[in-house]
């Protein structure tokens, strides 16, 4: 009985593929929101790369280190970032409520455009994505984390329409304007896009979807209905 149990599973093994699936896009598009509800979807677990480098903005911030490569590669070799039923862990403290402030997002937008930063960020969620099935959202995730992915999806909005969305968000709970959420988002756009290192571009194999046609929540819908 043990025995066939035991053959069954091997066979179950075989059949059963580790999938990836690569999301990228500008911040504000939705991407996370449509990349954590298809994971759920295929029951698979959901890696949000932002907060990786959120977290260590945050580290940066609070310990004053100085934002050069050296600086940071330092800090990051003595750093943590893992995460825990879907809560990122910076050095094994849940900092998911600490790390959405405008303060942490442009810091991140800076820190993530450094060399050993990047190096030590990707090596992590090359592992991740090595051992389980993944939903993986980011900037670079299909061009560069996980060139091979099973699926890549490039998903966009508007500016104005991911302002306005990000506002909704955090503009009463930080006291700040649209047009400051606003300016911080073509900011960060412009670092994202223009830096040398893993800029923010769209896969020639991705397929682009519009959460200004769809909506973010039938989002993740459409992008169910391409993974077989
Ligand atoms: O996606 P989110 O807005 O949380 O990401 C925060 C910042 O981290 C981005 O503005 C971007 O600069 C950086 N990032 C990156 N590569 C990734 C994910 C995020 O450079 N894969």
């Amino acid at each position: 009985m043990i025995k066939i149990k035991a053959v069954q599973f091997l066979r179950m093994e075989n059949v059963m593929k580790r999938i990836s699936i690569a999301i990228d896009g500008p911040s504000g598009s939705g991407k996370s929101t449509a990349a954590k509800n298809l994971a759920k979807l295929l029951n698979i677990e959901y890696i949000d790369t932002g907060a990786m480098y959120r977290a260590a903005a945050l580290k940066a911030i609070e310990q004053g280190i100085s934002i050069d490569n050296d600086s940071v590669t330092e800090m990051l070799e003595n750093t943590e970032i893992d995460f825990s039923n879907g809560s990122i862990l910076l050095d094994g403290v849940d900092v998911g409520d600490r790390i959405r402030t405008l303060e942490v997002s442009s810091m991140a937008s800076r820190i993530s455009a450094l060399p050993g930063c990047r190096r030590k960020l990707v090596d992590i969620q090359r592992k991740i994505a090595s051992k389980k099935s993944v939903v993986m959202d980011g900037r670079d995730i299909g061009t560069n984390v996980l060139p091979d992915a099973d699926y890549k999806f490039f998903i966009t909005a508007p500016l104005e329409t991911r302002a306005r969305r990000r506002w909704q968000e955090i503009g009463e709970r930080d006291g700040v304007s649209l047009d400051e959420v606003r300016e911080d988002l073509a900011k960060r756009d412009k670092l994202d896009t223009t830096r040398a290192l893993d800029p923010l571009v769209e896969a020639d194999d991705a397929v682009e979807i519009s959460t200004e046609e769809h909506g973010i929540y039938e989002t993740a819908e459409l992008l169910r209905s391409y993974v077989k």
